[in-house]
């Protein structure tokens, strides 16, 4: 289990981090967008994309579903692996918690899987996906802690702008407060 110790917040470029695993805000059809994706598949190279390729011709010809993750190599990137997860698209008529929250485990869990010590998160949702940034950190944080992992030791999250760094800070102190 994680502690809220081993809880890292970073203003910073996911695509820099030298953790084990950088998890990508991918889309379902797993070749690449804007965003994170975007930056991991331009500085990773395409060695990514060749792994992506080959994931959906074997399993997930239909896309990846939203909330699951696979991993894939780092190709360039610092990184030794990069998982990716589908975040859901924002909706005010309905509520997608449960698929961001199984965005976090399940990109977790895949970490432990591959023997994984650190991992960073960007904050999936809250661009292209348009999903409020407070709720975003809410969930991604109170998931991390409540996820069963062995081998990880540090979760760190990667906010690109100062904004977002100071609404995942605030959060993490409300839930350390509780
Ligand atoms: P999604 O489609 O899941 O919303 P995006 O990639 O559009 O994913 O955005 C997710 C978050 O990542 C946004 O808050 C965005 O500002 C941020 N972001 C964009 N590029 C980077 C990067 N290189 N490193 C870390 N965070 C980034």
């Amino acid at each position: 289990m994680v502690s809220a110790r081993n809880i890292q917040l970073v203003q910073g470029d996911i695509t820099e981090q030298e953790t084990d695993v950088v998890v990508n805000a991918a889309n379902s059809s797993l070749l690449g967008g804007g965003g994170v994706d975007g930056a991991i598949h331009r500085k990773g190279g395409p060695e990514i994309l060749a792994d992506c390729r080959a994931l959906r011709a074997s399993k997930y010809g239909r896309g990846l579903p939203t909330g699951q993750a696979v991993a894939t190599t780092a190709g360039r990137l610092p990184a030794k692996w990069v998982v990716h997860t589908v975040g859901p698209v924002w909706s005010k008529d309905e509520d997608r918690s449960d698929l961001l929250a199984a965005c976090h485990s399940n990109s977790l869990q895949v970490a432990d899987s591959l023997g994984a010590k650190t991992i960073a998160f960007p904050a999936i949702s809250t661009g292209i996906f348009r999903w409020p940034v407070k709720s975003a950190a809410e969930i991604a944080l109170t998931t991390v802690l409540a996820t069963e992992t062995s081998s990880i030791t540090a979760v760190r999250f990667v906010l690109f702008d100062a904004a977002a760094f100071e609404v995942f800070n605030d959060a993490l102190t409300e839930l350390l407060r509780e």
